[in-house]
């Protein structure tokens, strides 16, 4: 067995209740699998004290996805930094929470890595080398059994499902930097705190610059208070154009790089 891999997505300087379960059942687990090693990958910001911490609980690898972004890592970024580790260390078996943003997390993953596997489990057993995972199904009135066939198996607990015990061996724990791939410019679902308008955001700066948004009216709530926008949008009939200082109409892919390029002329 090439060991466990725990996959947590963490901010500021305190250890969610959800990594402390992880960690305890990823000990026993590494343990029942035959003694591999137990590696965490930590992403997210401000998380360097909390490498250190890990050991103390049985980790012996961190790998550190400390984000530079002055927004909140998205769960593309998280994505990528869960796929480095992954292909990195080669785990048998990979756990994460099943809550918030890591619901969707442990399908993609599974999804990038080629591999199955089973969500929301409530418990984890080891029968003749097979790792056995329990998850409550048809709304809770059965509970049933799965193996996943395939390397790595990826597995999503359940909150609270499982206990937070005391590590049987401390120890100093190894803690590495982790480089995540840049992800600029891949698509993917972004924190509902970069969405401006009704539900969004409310935003006044001196300049606001469209590229391919219609103009609706739930956007438009948001951006009221923008001294300048500019509106970059195909179709010349948008109703963005109307709340627009300036606009060009036509493709943003031929429009943005000249749009750059006289940028950067202009700022020397
Ligand atoms: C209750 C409620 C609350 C909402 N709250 C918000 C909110 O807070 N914020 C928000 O933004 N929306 C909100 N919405 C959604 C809102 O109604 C619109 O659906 C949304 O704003 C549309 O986003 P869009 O302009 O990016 O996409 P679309 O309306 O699909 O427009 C895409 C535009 O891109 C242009 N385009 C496409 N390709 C190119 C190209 N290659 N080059 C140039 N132009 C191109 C098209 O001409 C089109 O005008 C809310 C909706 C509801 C019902």
């Amino acid at each position: 067995m090439a060991g466990v891999l725990l996959i947590s997505e963490v901010s500021g300087d305190q250890l969610p209740a959800t990594t402390a379960e992880l960690v305890s059942e990823g000990v026993r687990l590494a343990q029942q699998l035959g003694g591999g090693a137990l590696s965490i990958v930590l992403a997210g910001k401000n998380i360097q004290a909390l490498g250190s911490t890990l050991g103390q609980l049985g980790v012996e690898k961190v790998l550190l996805a400390e984000s530079q972004a002055p927004t909140p890592p998205s769960p593309q970024w998280v994505l990528s930094a869960a796929e480095a580790a992954a292909k990195q260390l080669q785990p048998d078996v990979i756990l994460l929470t099943h809550a918030g943003g890591t619901r969707d997390l442990g399908p993609s993953l599974a999804y990038r890595l080629n591999t199955g596997i089973v969500t929301d489990s409530t418990a984890l057993r080891v029968d003749s080398g097979d790792l056995i995972i329990t998850k409550p199904v048809f709304g809770g009135s059965a509970i049933a059994e799965f193996t996943i066939s395939t390397s790595p198996k990826v597995v999503s607990l359940r909150p609270r499902a499982f206990e937070s015990a005391e590590a049987p061996t401390p120890r100093e724990a190894q803690v590495e930097a982790l480089t995540v791939p840049d992800t600029d410019g891949a698509i993917g679902w972004v924190p509902p705190s970069l969405q401006v308008g009704l539900t969004g955001a409310t935003v006044a700066p001196d300049l606001y610059i469209t590229i391919g948004i219609s103009g609706a009216v739930q956007h438009i709530a948001g951006i009221s208070g923008a001294r300048n926008v500019v509106a970059i949008n195909r179709d010349a009939d948008a109703n963005i154009f109307k709340y627009a200082r300036y606009g060009v109409v036509g493709d943003w892919k031929q429009i943005l790089p000249a749009f750059t390029q006289r940028l950067k002329e202009l700022r020397g």
